[in-house]
């Protein structure tokens, strides 16, 4: 809207036509007190004013308006009758006006000026828009980046908190921040610690991070500077991502080398106690086989029962003994494989008969499914039967009420596969992966069932040392399956 300012009426009705007629909207005033009222409430593109008026004349309502932040950009034309000379002219400009022009008016002129400033008017309009706009963006900008350093600052207090060592580091996996226990495994926040000549070099382990973009765990041995000694840290390499991808990264070492320590002496106590078991042990054996012998003759009577008995619980003794050693030979690396071409079928028939003969079950049913093996099988017959004997002991252990076992059979071009099924207990579907880790129990079971949970664990390192695989399918309270397979050549 234009306004117009003029104390004489016939001037303002003329300019208004005129503007009107080139659609301009029109707003008037009779004085300088009326104009700055006007201007003071409604907002103008252009101010038309006279610069003779009675009161206040056109040039302080000028010099008003420049003072006002909110009217300082209206554009404003003089129209005087009389001040031509250049010292007015330059009095109109330096009270904020912008043109100025001569009674009487010239419509052209004036409307090619009304014209220009009101454009003028619409593109500061436009301009203070893209102004705000851009203000309130580097505003929020501002805003986002000071959270975002609030964030780093906060993870930064919460690694700096933790008992292990910690460090951040750049999407490019340049560390950026280490915290103060780093500095006792190395001397400078952008050298990794120094790390065990037989373990794999930290550079490598976190270059496969940052080039494959995948997490880490592992056990690592680092130097600690001070003592010069290396300890087993758990090193946990994890990605901060965002909707965009991986941000940066989290590492921690954990330090686990009292753990490391006591697991190792109680495998040392293992390998020594099962060994001197396992001597007085033989003997006892062999006064029993003796024992027997002069029995023999007299084979019902009740010495004859409880030598028998006293015979089976050396047999379990023996073979948990076993047990015990076969650990300490795994945990040494030492469990050895016999490997030698056998007779698969004959294996399984002879463990089916031996497990109807001595099982407590008078009633125990099990069944075959699947293809008999036709080919000979490349590996340590022992063993296997020690895993088959494992599935099936435990498949009539933790089935109780239960007299029927399934046991499933499936020959393919490069495999076996030999899967034991039971219709027992079941194992919750959380615990399933764990059976296979050595002393792990179920703790649901473990009060109802007597056994040390290392049997399976020494089954799954068999079967890996055949380049087999293993695993275990169940359902809760409906039955369990385990399984293995064997490559053929
Ligand atoms: P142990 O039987 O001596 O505890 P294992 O290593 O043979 O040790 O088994 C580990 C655990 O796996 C057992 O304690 C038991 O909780 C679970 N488990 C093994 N076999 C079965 C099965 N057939 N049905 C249900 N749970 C089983």
């Amino acid at each position: 809207m234009i306004l117009v300012v003029d104390d004489q009426t016939e001037n303002i009705y003329a300019l208004k036509k005129l503007l009107e007629s080139k659609n301009f909207e029109v707003d008037t005033a009779s004085s300088g007190e009326e104009a700055l009222k006007k201007v003071l409430k409604a907002d103008y593109a252009l101010i038309i004013l006279d610069v003779q008026m009675p009161g206040i004349d056109g040039f302080e309502v000028a010099e008003t308006l420049s003072g006002y932040s909110r009217t300082k950009e209206v554009p404003i034309i003089f129209l005087s009758a009389v001040n031509t000379e250049k010292k007015f002219i330059a009095k109109g400009y330096a009270s904020g006006g912008i043109d100025y022009i001569t009674k009487p008016v010239d419509p052209d002129i004036l409307m090619l000026k009304v014209k220009t400033f009101h454009r003028l008017y619409e593109q500061t309009l436009a301009l203070n828009e893209i102004q705000d706009n851009l203000k309130l963006e580097i505003e929020s900008r501002k805003k986002a980046q000071q959270e975002l350093h609030e964030k780093v600052e906060q993870l930064h207090t919460t690694l700096e908190s933790l008992p292990q060592i910690a460090f951040r580091a750049d999407e490019w996996g340049r560390v950026n921040f280490v915290n103060k226990k780093w500095f006792q495994y190395s001397p400078c926040p952008h050298t990794f610690p120094e790390v065990h000549p037989d373990d794999m070099s930290m550079e490598k382990v976190w270059m496969d991070c940052i080039n494959h973009q995948c997490p880490e765990e592992m056990e690592i041995r680092i130097k600690e500077l001070k003592t010069g000694l290396f300890r087993f840290h758990l090193l946990s390499i994890m990605p901060v991502k965002s909707s965009q991808g991986i941000k940066s990264w989290v590492g921690t070492f954990t330090d686990i080398d009292e753990q490391k320590q006591e697991e190792k002496r109680k495998d040392e106590f293992l390998s020594i106690a099962s060994h001197e078991l396992k001597t007085p042990l033989t003997s006892i054996k062999a006064y029993i086989q003796l024992l027997d012998r002069v029995q023999q003759k007299q084979p019902e009577s009740p010495a004859s029962t409880y030598i028998s008995r006293a015979h089976d619980q050396v047999n379990k003794l023996d073979s948990l003994i076993g047990d015990l050693l076969d650990i300490s030979k795994i945990e040494n690396g030492k469990l050895k494989m016999n490997k030698e071409p056998f007779d698969l079928e004959h294996l399984i028939s002879g463990i089916i008969e031996t497990i109807g003969h001595t099982s407590n079950q008078p009633n125990l049913k099990i069944e075959r499914q699947g293809t008999p093996f036709s080919r000979p099988i490349m590996g340590d017959s022992i063993r296997i039967e020690q895993v088959l004997i494992n599935f099936f002991t435990n498949a009539i252990k933790y089935s109780p009420g239960s007299d029927r076992i399934v046991l499933h059979t499936a020959q393919e071009d490069d495999h076996i596969y030999i899967g034991v099924q039971d219709f027992g207990i079941g194992i919750p579907e959380h615990k399933k992966d764990r059976v296979f880790s050595k002393f792990y129990r179920v703790e649901e079971s473990s009060v109802r069932f007597q056994g040390l949970g290392i049997g399976l664990h020494i089954c799954a390192e068999i079967i890996k040392q055949h380049n087999g695989s293993y695993g275990v399918e169940s359902t809760l309270e409906k039955g369990t399956t385990f399984y293995f397979t064997l490559p053929i050549s």
